[in-house]
């Protein structure tokens, strides 16, 4: 009886109280009853004093280690019938719904997997990484909260590389607050279609737009405007959409949100100019193998990331390598210098005129260059000009923007031990979204 006690107060499980305790040789087994007497919906907040029949469910909960012992918690549920959801067995306060883990473990995993490595949180939580993907899915479905999607002025659509390169996810960023605020798998159209969806749900807007819109801005009455679809209330807030030069994005937005301005991200284009300067590297390299010089061929191998990382994050060989990359001359130097005079140009503090000229003059010199990469990427900057011009115009935060994506793909990289890209989706909400994790500790507190 006194261990029970000791174990009731330790444990500090949400409206249960402990039964029996038992010491196995891996782990301590705690048997619980529900305080309560009614029997409450896994899924909302209906409760009966009815069981729907007699049967019994024996339920398992890994909950916080104690010490070196695994602690389970183990509980006699019944079944109950709610009338939206059916018959079901019934909820505990303490574990989300279908969890094989307490809340207190689930919230302890998903605050670890934004901080630490995959080995880390398997070896120290003795549990799989699928397991965690679970778990982070879990949390992340509960903590994701429509209302981040209410007050969107500014955002960006992006795709980013998910498994080896072949898969894709789709990231939309809200600009104002730095955060990801919604995912889903796939790069085309339709993907981003799926992003207005859910930012104006279908059936909301036509049956009652007080309540899909809080009556704030009426949606675009559709007999003004009888070739378009209306646009819904939360995407007639959005004034400007960041992307990428794809179409696909491009369509989507200018169908959804035509009154929003469409930008294209900086990032993009010195990420294409990038890519440019890598092709005529590569180019050149092959050519040196070619020759009879197999060591400098090597040697140029090497210079890959002196060409391709920002100067200020050089080391002291990388920055040598290139200065000999200077003293060479030849193609590659002016694709770099061609990179570089890009990537100036969207430097802080410049003027929309003096951006303006600046891609003027990188055209021209693109066009001159006889690097046919960058004669290219000269072309595609003039398609896209206004684009890019309204993105400096509409003052989007780049760096932000930028750091954000980065992290973004560091995430996803770490997500790939993940079976599902559900799970990866949840790890970039949690690290890159408009959540707050906090332990279990802090939330007694
Ligand atoms: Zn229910």
């Amino acid at each position: 009886m006194r261990v029970c006690a000791a174990f009731c107060r330790l444990l500090q499980l949400e409206g249960v109280w402990v039964r029996s305790v038992v010491f196995e040789d891996d782990r301590v087994i705690v048997a619980v009853a529900l305080r309560r007497r009614r029997l409450v919906c896994a899924h909302c907040a209906f409760s009966t004093r009815h069981r729907e029949n007699e049967q019994r469910h024996e339920s398992v909960w890994r909950h916080l280690d104690l010490g070196v012992w695994h602690l389970e918690i183990c509980a006699t549920l019944r079944r109950l019938w709610c009338p939206e959801h059916g018959v079901h067995v019934e909820g505990v306060p303490f574990a989300r719904h279908g969890a094989r883990c307490t809340r207190d473990f689930d919230d302890l995993v998903a605050w670890l997997a934004t901080k630490a490595d995959k080995t880390t949180i398997c070896r120290l939580l003795r549990i799989d990484w699928q397991t965690v993907g679970r778990i982070i899915q879990r949390v992340g479905d509960e903590q994701l909260d429509d209302s981040r999607l209410d007050e969107l002025f500014e955002i960006g659509i992006d795709e980013i590389a998910w498994r080896g390169g072949h898969h894709y996810l789709t990231l939309v960023t809200d600009h104002r607050a730095g955060k990801v605020i919604w995912g889903a798998v796939g790069k085309s159209k339709q993907t981003a279609d799926a992003f207005f969806a859910d930012l104006d749900p279908p059936g909301l807007a036509e049956s009652d737009p007080d309540q899909a819109g809080a009556g704030v801005i009426a949606p675009t009455a559709p007999d003004t405007e009888p070739d378009g679809p209306a646009v819904g209330p939360r995407a007639t807030k959005l004034t400007a959409i960041s992307l990428d030069m794809g179409p696909g994005y491009a369509a989507s937005a200018r169908q959804h949100a035509p009154q929003a301005v469409i930008c294209i991200d900086p990032y993009h284009v010195v990420q294409l100019a990038n890519r440019a300067l890598d092709e005529v590297r590569r180019a050149y390299w092959n050519e040196l193998r070619d020759t009879d010089e197999p060591d400098a061929a090597k040697r140029f191998k090497d210079a890959r990331w002196a060409l391709l990382k920002n100067p200020d994050d050089h080391t002291t060989t990388q920055a040598a390598t290139l200065r000999k990359l200077r003293r060479a001359g030849g193609g590659v130097w002016r694709a770099y210098t061609l990179k570089e005079a890009l990537r100036a140009v969207f430097a802080r503090g410049l003027t929309l005129a003096d951006v303006t000229e600046l891609i003027d003059r990188f055209c021209a010199r693109a066009a001159r260059s006889r690097l046919r990469p960058f004669v290219r990427l000269g072309q595609t900057i003039v398609k896209h000009a206004a684009g890019i011009l309204a993105a400096i115009g509409t003052g989007i935060n780049q760096a932000r923007v930028e750091a954000l994506n980065n992290k973004a793909r560091l995430i996803t990289r770490r997500a790939y031990g993940f079976h599902s890209a559900r799970a990866a989706l949840a790890l970039i909400h949690l690290t890159c979204g408009p959540i707050t994790l906090s332990l279990p500790h802090e939330q007694t507190a």
